[in-house]
């Protein structure tokens, strides 16, 4: 499969690698927002967070604090940012699941630029029952 982050995981693609086990490999993002932006990626290619079962995501999430202590120490970040992106229109380029670990520093200029909207009348508790009923269909 032509997948980016497959081709490192079976070594046939270089990367600045910070941890590997069965499940889980982390390596330095190539173009970093703040230096030490990592990712953390399962080792079995799923497109999108919707596609790993739940189980399997958390033995892929469980590393996440670990590495984000690491990155916080290494980088002296004064905080951080966990981000993850499904489908080109949510910003994701590499259609492989992964997981950005960015540290931030006080005033580094850089922004998610949220813009965020206002709910009016009921479509707030609409919305809610909408996606309670999805659940049930979706399954837990
Ligand atoms: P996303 O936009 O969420 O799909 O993020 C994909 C990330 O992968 C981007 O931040 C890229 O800079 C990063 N990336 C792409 N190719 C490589 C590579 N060969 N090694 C490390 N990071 C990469
Ligand atoms: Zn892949």
């Amino acid at each position: 499969m032509d997948c980016i982050f497959c081709r490192i995981i079976n070594r046939e693609l270089p990367a600045a690698r910070i941890f590997e086990d069965s499940d889980v490999i982390s390596f330095l993002d190539i173009n970093p927002v703040n230096f030490g932006h990592t990712l953390v990626v399962p080792k079995r290619h799923y497109e999108l967070l919707l596609d790993i079962p739940g189980v399997e995501l958390g033995r892929v999430t469980k590393i996440l604090p670990s590495i984000a202590r690491a990155v916080m120490a290494a980088t002296k970040a004064d905080g951080l940012n966990v981000f993850q992106t499904n489908g080109p229109c949510a910003g994701q380029t590499v259609p492989h699941l992964h997981f950005h670990i960015i540290p931030r520093h006080t005033h580094d200029d850089f922004s998610f630029g949220w813009r965020q909207k206002k709910y009016r009348g009921d479509e707030m508790a609409r919305m809610q029952t909408d996606i309670i009923s999805a659940l049930k269909n979706v399954g837990v």
